[in-house]
This record gives structure tokens, sequence and C-alpha cells, in this order.
């Protein structure tokens, strides 16, 4: 198969490039994979190239390309693993495209696993491909920054000045950013706002079960959660508690790794892993409970994370083991909390599908019965509710033409249903949805499930 113009095929298959994150000598020569943990050809020959996967992909749907379609990607990561294509600018850039969203896992008939692939791939480019300056200092900026939540906090001040001061405004009506660079212009765009909570730290170390204790569970921040959606976590604690479970929350805990993880930041990913794992060290809790999607994606992959650290391995195993979506725990364990209605009126909500919820971790049902479970509320289904938002960790940011249009894809099909309001299990993808539905001709409100049985546990009324 042709697979692009510059794809041409090169002799020397080389494979022994090191285990790290030094780059080879003649980079525009590096030919192959390294020996580090490359795409396994066994899964790369599972692919029998039927295309079931080809419409179920947001970057395909998009861009129109085979290359830029799962079985486009499986035969590019084949011709560079025979030697017949190099690593250069056109191939990495259809990997670049990838939203990661594994929707093509979810919907391949031979069971082809691509999650493992992609996830073997972007390391290999980070270590053998040289990327562009102004994508390095891009790159650079996104990963010294947002899996450090305490850097972040550092940023709320100005960041506050700067939304409060009429600067933000100013700045999108001049639309200069844009000019200067488009992904600086589409992480502007998504800034949340900073309220006052944002700079607080208003979750105890240990909060008590209310009445029966049934489990003592162990919570997970996030970094934007904590940051710019307090209200979320705090919901959590309150659900969790109001049905028996005791809550600990190591205040030494940082990222979860997401970010760097899925973007072939290996040994970054590695590092906060390892300290992650550290945090929850003797707290003896008996589940890890997360509220976001991608993060608990990356947190039950930590065994794959640190499978070669023979100090972490089994630990990391361990820990992953007992890592739960709040929803997914929530519906195993029973609700044990009384519901009451959030409005006299019965309320529509569309509930909003995150990838790394439907087809990373396979959960699709127990957020739904959780809101089924709230009196007077209805559910409505959109149109492609398995079709990524776009949002997908920092890809609205690095690839900002793509995720726009599946931002406003996503935003339309919501809005589409009539519900009154939007549910949706990642902070990522509210803030694209948010950011798009202007375009679409509504501004409905979006908020966490858990924020919604939180207020039907205490009786608020929305
Ligand atoms: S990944 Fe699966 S669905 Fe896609 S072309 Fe290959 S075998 Fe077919
Ligand atoms: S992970 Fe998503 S974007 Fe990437 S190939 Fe699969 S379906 Fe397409």
């Amino acid at each position: 198969m042709q697979t692009s113009d510059s794809l041409v095929p090169q002799s020397n298959h080389s494979s022994s490039a090191p285990p790290s994150n030094q780059r080879p000598a003649t980079l525009a020569d590096f030919q192959g994979f390294d020996e580090h943990h490359p795409p396994d050809p066994k899964l790369i020959d599972a692919c029998v190239h039927c295309g079931f996967c080809l419409t179920t992909c947001p970057s395909y749907r998009v861009l129109g390309t085979e290359m830029d379609s799962p079985r486009g990607r499986i035969y590019l990561m084949d011709a560079i693993e025979e030697g017949k294509a190099p690593l250069s600018e056109a191939s990495v850039q259809h990997f670049d495209t990838c939203l990661g969203c594994l929707a093509c896992t979810t919907a391949c008939p031979s069971g082809v696993q691509y999650d493992k692939l992609i996830a073997a791939m972007r390391p290999q480019i980070e270590r053998n491909y040289s990327r562009s300056l102004p994508d390095r200092l891009l790159r650079h900026l996104i990963f010294s920054l947002f899996p450090y939540p305490e850097r972040l906090r550092l940023l709320l001040g100005p960041l506050g000045i700067y939304q409060k001061s009429g600067l933000q405004k100013l700045v999108r009506s001049l639309g200069w950013l844009k000019q200067i660079s488009p992904q600086l212009a589409a992480m502007e765009s998504l800034l949340p706002q900073v309220s006052l909570k944002s700079f607080q730290n208003s979750i105890p170390t240990l909060i008590p079960a209310q009445g029966q204790q049934r489990y003592r569970v162990g919570m997970i921040l996030g970094c934007v959660q904590r940051l710019f959606f307090p209200d979320v976590n705090e919901a959590t604690v309150r659900v969790l508690t109001a049905n028996g479970c005791e809550v600990v929350v190591p205040p030494t805990q940082g990222c979860c790794s997401a970010l760097p993880a899925h973007q072939g930041q290996e040994q970054q990913a590695q590092a906060i892993a390892r300290q992650m794992i550290d945090s929850f060290e003797g707290t003896n809790v008996d589940f890890i409970i997360i509220n976001a999607a991608g993060c608990g994606h990356t947190l039950k992959e930590y065994g794959h994370i640190l499978q070669d650290d023979p100090l972490y391995r089994e630990k990391a195993k361990a820990f992953a083991s007992k890592v739960r979506d709040v929803q997914e725990f929530l519906v195993t364990v029973g609700l044990t909390a009384t519901l009451s209605p959030l409005q006299e009126q019965p309320l529509t909500l569309v509930y909003h599908d995150a990838c790394h919820l439907l087809h990373g971790q396979k959960i699709s049902v127990p957020p739904r019965q959780l809101l089924q479970q709230i009196p007077g509320v209805q559910l409505r289904e959109p149109i492609d509710g398995a079709l990524c938002c776009g949002s997908a960790g920092v890809y609205n940011m690095l690839q900002p033409e793509v995720a726009a249009e599946l931002g406003q894809q996503k935003a339309q099909n919501l809005l589409a249903t009539g519900a009154q309001m939007i549910a949706s299990p990642n902070p990522g993808c509210s803030l694209q949805i948010k950011k798009h539905m202007p375009d679409a001709g509504k501004d409905l409100a979006i908020m966490h499930p858990i924020e919604l049985l939180d207020y039907s546990i205490r009786g608020v009324q929305l």
C-alpha cells in the first residue's frame, strides 16, 4: 500500500536505539523502531484491514484520509517496523492526528488492540523523531505545567486578573493570538474561569462516613479538577460519605500521569505514577476512587506504565487493581442514601460519553443507571454519542482545527436532543463542549453526574 509520497521505502531497518529519551545520532536516517517496547508485530498483524473501524474514527471522519484512520496508522506502523517507511514529519503527523479516543477498539470485530499499539508508538516518536522548534516549545510548556497542580496554582492569580480585568475580552476580540499561534489561541480559548474556591484547598485528608461505614476509600483529586472544578471533588466526597464511605485524601498526591502517558512522555509518566503510588502507601484503602474519565483510564494502566520497574511493578499492579471510576463504584456497591427530585418538573438530561470511560474503560451503563435513579430524570441519547468531542487531553491545544470541528459536531448533537442540561464525566470534555455550544446556538448548563447526585442526596433544587 502506498502510504504517502514522502513515506518512501528505505532499507537498513535498525532496531537498536537506546531505551531512553536520548535521540539517535543521525535522526534523518533513523529507520524502524528502537528496541524499547516497539509496537508488537503480532498486534499489528491482527488487523485484517476490513475497515469496520473507519467510520467510528473521529480523525478519519474530519480529515477523510486513510492514513488518518486506525487501519491506515496500523499499515504505517507495519511499514515503519519493516523499515519501508521512516519516522518522518509525514508519518508522524498521522499519529499526531490520532485522538487516542479508542473508539476503534470498541468497533473492531477482530479485537485489534489499537490502544496498546498507539501507546507503544508514541514514545517511539518522542525518542526517535525530532519535532520542530515551535512544536517542542509548545509541548515543553504543556508538559512542564499541566501535570503539576502546584505550578498551575501559582498561575491562578495572574489568570484571575487576566479574566477579570477585561484583558481576556480584548485579546479575544482582537484575534491576534490566533495569528501568532493557533495552538496558543486554542489554549487560551479553553481557559476555565478562576473562582475564589480555586485558591482554597477545601478537602480535608480524612472524611468520616455518614452512618454505618461500609468502605474506606482513597480519592484522587486530579489536576484540572482540583483547581478549576473544585465543586466536583467536594460533591464526590459528599456522595461517597453519604453512601457509607470513609474517604482518605492523601495531601501529597500530584497528577495521575495521563497527560504525559498519552503523549508518549514515558519517563515523566513513570515518575509521576511512582509519586502517586507513594502518596497512597500505607493508607489501607479498599478502593481508589477517581471522578475524571481520562485520569481513571491511566490509573488503571499503572501496571503497564511501570512494567519495567522492579521496585514498583507489583505495587503498580496492586494500586491499579483498586482503582474505580466513582460511577462504576457506586453502581457496584449500591446507593444507600435517599434521592430527591432536582426540580418540580421532570428534568431532561443528556449524558455525554467520555471516550476514556466508554471506550477506554468500557463504562457506559453505570453513569446512566445512577442518573436514572434520581426521581424525575429523563435521559435523552444524542446521535453519534460514541464519537469523541475533540478534547482528548491536550489534543484540542495541539490539533485545534480537527478538535474544533469535532467540538462543534458534539455540541450540535447534544443540543439537538432538546435536553435541559448536559451531564459530563470529564473536565476536559466539559470545557470543550462549553466552548463550542455558543456556536451551536445555545449555552446549556453542564454538570458532572456526581454533582447531580449530590444535589439529589442533599435535596438541593437546580
Ligand atoms: S483495526 Fe479492526 S476494524 Fe479496523 S481495519 Fe483492522 S481489523 Fe478491521
Ligand atoms: S484512537 Fe480514536 S482517533 Fe485514534 S485511530 Fe482509534 S478511533 Fe481513530
